[in-house]
């Protein structure tokens, strides 16, 4: 009711939420605002086409309007190859705590040299900037009071949403991510207080997806289209084919799991003929699990959580995988697993709520479910 009432104001007092320079539908080239900012052209619309071949190019693209009237910026790199051909995007920071997808991003930049390069690679690293800010998985909206938005459940956005993280990311799909891709890698990791093990999330039925998740040196791949309004199923829903890096644990950089999927990124781009040069090592060369679904076993009582299984172990139907004691040291909950597969995330805090997830085991469904949805 309350959102209502909002966007009746904002209609009756003729405010525009976008900002000055927006114009619906798709951009025809590159805006620069005039703005500079830390020496980087501002730009409120890329298109990557009209930008000089042959160097790398950066700017702040400006996002959704603040409450004091400013803009959110991000950071966006372009590697505009000297010779014409595909273009691929990347993006991390959709979630704000998720420091290892930024810096895998950053690295794959670093090395490339677009002198050398036929085709273009767009990399936006700090995609919910007021999460990352804080360091926080979530945008902290101003709008309604103090609600905490899940950006990656906001997917392709809504221009006059009533949230900002859902306006932002309308604006950012359409006038930078979208524009400029024929296909997309959007990089996170787990999340505060839940570890992930290094895995790919995406469709394995869809060829031209299949095809670049199997080009990663990693151990797991979830076969699974995954919540609704998750970024990269926004760019698969318009014909992008698009997937999800998981790199470990969220808040930390892991630089030898980082170093996995810089590769298998320069894979991609060499598979797609905008780097040139022999491909390294793929998912042929390491142990390739591949589970459709992912088992949640969520914690039944107060208490600390002790594992006694790992990442990446592979368990069996009825197998314990962790008890949980209260303070005086009793054991109050032992859980089982109920399928065979292998531990894909587990929970890193060691207290815990009743509901929270503490296991997920990667695994196969004898009838896997079109949408699915998982505790968090
Ligand atoms: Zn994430």
């Amino acid at each position: 009711m309350r959102a209502i009432v909002r966007a009746y104001h904002l209609v009756k007092e003729g405010t525009s939420i976008m900002p000055d320079n927006a114009a619906p539908g798709a951009p025809q080239g590159t805006v620069y605002t005039g703005d500079v900012i830390h020496g980087k052209k501002v730009i409120s619309a890329l298109n990557v086409n009209d930008l000089a071949p042959g160097q790398k190019h950066l700017f702040y693209f400006q996002g959704v309007g603040m409450p004091t009237g400013q803009h959110w910026y991000v950071s966006v790199v372009v590697a505009k190859g000297a010779r014409p051909g595909k273009r691929v995007v990347l993006t991390s920071g959709v979630h704000g705590d998720e420091m290892s997808s930024v810096h895998t991003v950053q690295t794959v930049m670093n090395q490339l040299n677009p002198a050398e390069m036929s085709g273009t690679v767009t990399a936006v690293t700090d995609v919910a900037r007021p999460a990352m800010e804080s360091m926080q998985r979530r945008w902290p909206n101003s709008g309604r009071g103090p609600d905490l938005i899940d950006m990656n459940r906001e997917w392709p956005g809504n221009e006059n949403g009533v949230t900002a993280a859902s306006r932002h990311a309308w604006i950012l799909f359409n006038r930078l991510l979208r524009p400029n891709a024929d296909a997309a890698i959007d990089f996170h990791t787990g999340t505060t207080g839940f570890n992930v093990t290094a895995f790919n999330l995406g469709e394995m039925n869809v060829p031209e997806i299949k095809s670049m998740l199997e080009l990663y040196p990693v151990g797991q791949i979830f076969d699974n289209h995954a919540y609704p309004g998750v970024l990269h199923n926004a760019f698969v829903d318009v014909g992008i084919p698009a997937f999800t890096p998981e790199i470990g644990a969220a808040r930390v950089l892991n630089l030898q799991m980082i170093q996995l999927f810089v590769e298998g990124t320069m894979n991609v781009l060499k598979h797609h003929g905008i780097v040139a040069g022999p491909m390294g090592r793929t998912g042929k060369d390491v142990r390739v699990f591949v589970g459709d679904s992912a088992f949640p076993i969520l914690a039944t009582q107060g208490g600390l959580v002790e594992h006694l299984v790992r990442l990446n172990d592979k368990v069996e139907a009825g197998q314990k995988v962790a008890i949980q004691r209260n303070n005086f040291g009793e054991v109050v909950a032992e859980y089982t697993s109920s399928v065979a597969g292998e531990v894909t995330g587990q929970r890193s805090d060691a207290m815990s709520e009743p509901g929270n997830p503490l296991t997920f085991i990667l695994f196969n469904k004898a009838t896997p479910d079109v949408r699915e949805t998982y505790p968090e």
